[in-house]
């Protein structure tokens, strides 16, 4: 199991995103983010390509 935490992207948030892998932890994630956070989601888009959100969001997945 992998998990996703929003509060290791700096939000003031408690939910963790979990998934087999950490493709599944991620578009977890960001289908939360695209919910409850699409402003910070448009900021990241903004100054990040996809790559470099993707390695981000790889970096911070857990094993859990
Ligand atoms: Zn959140």
């Amino acid at each position: 199991m992998k998990t996703l935490a929003c509060k290791d992207m700096g939000l003031e948030c408690d939910f963790v995103a979990h998934g087999e892998t950490a493709e599944d932890a991620i578009k977890a994630g960001m289908e939360h983010a695209m919910a409850d956070h699409s402003d910070v989601l448009e900021s990241m888009k903004a100054s990040s390509t996809e790559e470099e959100m993707n390695a981000k969001a790889m970096s911070m997945v857990k094993d859990a």
